[in-house]
């Protein structure tokens, strides 16, 4: 068993984590989108990127913001796997509902040590994806590259299955669950309201309900294309991306 690392403090895992959530989005992690992350003042902002960037996990660049280095990098899969197996663990072996698994696992993750977190992935049988779609990187630190895609960019016409929702509200989740969007389910958009008006989708194959899905929770949704036989247009399994050694 290898040499277990150093815990970190938790509010450093939580900036590591949404750092890590924001890039995996494709945004910058800017002071103010950090801060609105975290629900504190950007004035804290910055002065903790600053203690991070003197630790060696993060770069500052001065109108982008923050990026994880390569050891930031890895300490972030740590707790991302950490949240991620505790979900699926108390989704899978506890009975919780799949809106019900975040609060609980922002708590713990902080808690529980990566042995822990290890045995439980062991004892589901290393599960590759969370109950909300989300890639669980492996105790190396491999990850899924994330689907960037939302249901929100997708065009008319395209047939398009769920990868994965956010994970962070509950009653968000519950209504996209009695709707029928769930990871895994096939998409067809059928229109598109112009002003970034409300998305039409038909749920489901062959394509069943039709459902209109607003602006902001089809941002919340994403998606990757498929053909016509229901195949997803990249190969699967889709690129792993290396931790690159620093
Ligand atoms: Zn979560």
């Amino acid at each position: 068993m290898s040499e277990t690392p150093p815990s970190l403090s938790r509010s450093v895992e939580d900036y590591l984590k949404v750092i890590y959530s924001l890039e995996e989005q494709g945004s910058a992690a800017s002071t103010s989108a950090i801060a609105q992350a975290l629900d504190v003042q950007p004035g804290s902002v910055s002065g903790m990127v600053k203690r991070l960037a003197g630790s060696g996990y993060v770069e500052h660049e001065r109108y982008r913001g923050a990026r994880l280095t390569p050891r930031g990098r890895r300490e972030a899969l740590r707790i991302v796997r950490r949240h991620r197996v505790l979900e699926t663990y108390l989704s899978q072996r506890l009975g919780y509902s799949w809106d019900d698994v975040h609060e609980e696992a922002e708590r713990l993750e902080h808690a529980a040590s990566d042995d822990l977190i290890d045995r439980m992935a062991v004892a589901l049988e290393n599960p590759s994806h969370d109950p909300h779609g989300a890639p669980i990187p492996t105790r190396a630190g491999r990850v899924e590259t994330t689907e960037r895609t939302t249901l929100a960019d997708v065009d008319v016409g395209s047939r398009v299955r769920i990868r994965a929702v956010r994970d962070d509200d509950s009653e968000r989740l519950r209504y996209m669950e009695s709707r029928g969007l769930l990871p895994g389910v096939l998409l067809t958009v059928e229109k598109q309201a112009p002003f970034n008006g409300p998305v039409s989708v038909r749920v489901g194959e062959p394509p069943g309900a039709l459902e209109t899905v607003g602006q902001e929770l089809a941002r919340r949704i994403r998606v990757g294309k498929v053909k016509d036989d229901g195949e997803p247009i990249r190969s699967e399994p889709r690129a792993v991306d290396e931790p690159t050694p620093d």
